[in-house]
């Protein structure tokens, strides 16, 4: 494989993609990034990373690689656009976490932050529960008008407000297996 084959559309997608925002590898070296800072930051104290489910999956388990701490990890569903793609701002918690976060610090993963409004929730819920800390890293961050004053201690990259789809991020529950980050243009685009 060469080092841009994943900048170009996989056949199985290819009618419903625009353009190649973040490739693979360009992905993997930052998700690497991402774990060296973490483990420099958190090294006299480990987190719990809590993973947001189920765009962050992908995320998750490659930033929890690349993070050489002993890290506990636990999971958490949220919903908050069902199928459509637009932020509805109503957050649900599908379902909740199993640790206990009482002196602990939290490190939350997410996919995207859009409006914010989901992470506001997140952050409010989890504080609740007397944790030493909580902090955020952001595998992306939408440029425009965030609703809510965010505080994101890491974000992987910062990319312009269109739809986007693949390594996590789905429409309707398709596309999440993309290796690399593409707009979402829909049926009949091309
Ligand atoms: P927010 O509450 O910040 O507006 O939205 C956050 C959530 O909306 C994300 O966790 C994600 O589930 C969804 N979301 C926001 N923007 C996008 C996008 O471009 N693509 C996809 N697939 N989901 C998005």
């Amino acid at each position: 494989m060469d080092d841009t084959s994943s900048n170009i559309p996989p056949a199985w997608a290819a009618d419903v993609l625009g353009d190649v925002v973040i490739s693979a590898e360009v992905l993997n070296a930052r998700v690497r990034e991402l774990g060296a800072a973490i483990a420099a930051d958190y090294a006299d104290d480990p987190p719990l990373l809590v993973g947001v489910l189920k765009g962050a999956m992908m995320f998750m388990t490659d930033l929890a690689r690349a993070t050489e701490l002993a890290v506990d990890m636990d999971f958490m569903a949220v919903s908050s656009y069902g199928s459509a793609t637009q932020s509805s701002g109503i957050v649900r918690i599908v379902k909740d976490l199993e640790a206990d976060l009482t002196g602990r610090h939290v490190l939350v993963v997410e996919d995207i932050v859009d409006s914010g409004l989901t992470l506001n929730y997140l952050r409010k819920y989890l504080l609740a529960r007397s944790p030493k800390s909580v902090e955020v890293c952001a595998l992306l961050l939408k440029e425009g008008e965030q609703r809510v004053s965010l505080d994101l201690r890491y974000v992987g990259f910062t990319i312009p407000p269109t739809f986007v789809v693949g390594y996590g991020l789905d429409v309707a529950e398709k596309y999440r297996n993309l290796s690399g980050i593409f707009t979402y243009v829909g049926p009949g685009s091309h």
